[in-house]
């Protein structure tokens, strides 16, 4: 197992202690109850992490990309549209209209864990997390690996803010470069590739412009040509 894959399992193995420091709804809850949180802290991380490594969150520290890795599955069966977009829009907009309207008036950083820091610390909280895993598990076994991630996780929309702020300001952060003159069109960057983004067709145009990418390297551990490379590029 690699460092990423590591690194990753083990961001899985702490959920029953995490759940709630990741969830989407509580950092919604908490901004309508005017609370800045620890969810707050974690995705303005999210934002300057993508800012300096591309989506890298993703690959490494995110636990239910880690869990969708870990379901024996094959890739998404089915292209669908890009939802991200839309879902995080939605996302964003019920997080930050409220501190716009209101702002913060109160701190609680383990919001929803005041006693005990753990996110899993009774038979209810137990439910909930078995059904928010089961239920990305049986997402990536009907429709894919990483299917939510590719299509629908709201979430990624902090990585599109970090990414285009770190555009938008021409700031360094970790790229994928390529020799495309190397390039055999084996195809196996994209049949390995967890985000099914189409890495073999963009090395032959020589045009790596893609928002996608989360950084996991794998198209790089499988390419047998020396093709692709990681470097901090503007
Ligand atoms: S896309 Fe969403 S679920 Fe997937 S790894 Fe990123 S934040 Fe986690
Ligand atoms: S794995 Fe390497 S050689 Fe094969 S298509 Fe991808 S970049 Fe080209
Ligand atoms: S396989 Fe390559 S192109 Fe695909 S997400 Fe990972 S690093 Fe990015």
């Amino acid at each position: 197992m690699n460092l990423r894959k590591s690194i990753s399992f083990l961001s899985f193995i702490l959920l029953p202690i995490t759940l709630n420091y990741f969830a989407p709804v509580l950092i919604v809850q908490a901004s309508f109850e005017k609370t800045f949180t620890i969810m707050h802290i974690i995705f303005l991380l999210m934002i300057l992490s993508a800012i300096f490594f591309g989506g890298s969150w993703c690959s490494y520290i995110c636990p239910f990309g880690a869990l969708q890795e870990l379901v024996p599955t094959t890739k998404p069966k089915h292209k669908l549209p890009n939802l991200k977009w839309l879902t995080g829009g939605v996302f964003f907009t019920l997080i930050i209209a409220p501190l716009i309207m209101h702002g913060f008036q109160k701190i609680i950083l383990p919001y929803h864990m005041v006693d005990t820091k753990v996110s899993v610390s009774s038979f209810h909280d137990l439910i909930r997390y078995y059904i928010i895993t089961i239920s990305i598990i049986l997402i990536t076994i009907v429709l894919g690996k990483r299917t939510w991630c590719q299509y629908i996780c709201p979430m990624y929309i902090f990585n599109y803010i970090g990414m285009n702020i770190g555009s938008f300001l021409k700031l360094p952060s970790l790229k994928i470069t390529c020799k495309s003159e190397k390039c055999t069109q084996c195809k196996r960057c994209t049949n390995n590739c967890l985000m099914g983004i189409e890495v073999a067709d963009m090395v032959k145009n020589n045009n790596w412009n893609t928002k996608e990418c989360i950084q996991c390297g794998e198209c790089l551990n499988v390419c047998k040509c020396d093709v692709l490379k990681r470097k901090w590029k503007k």
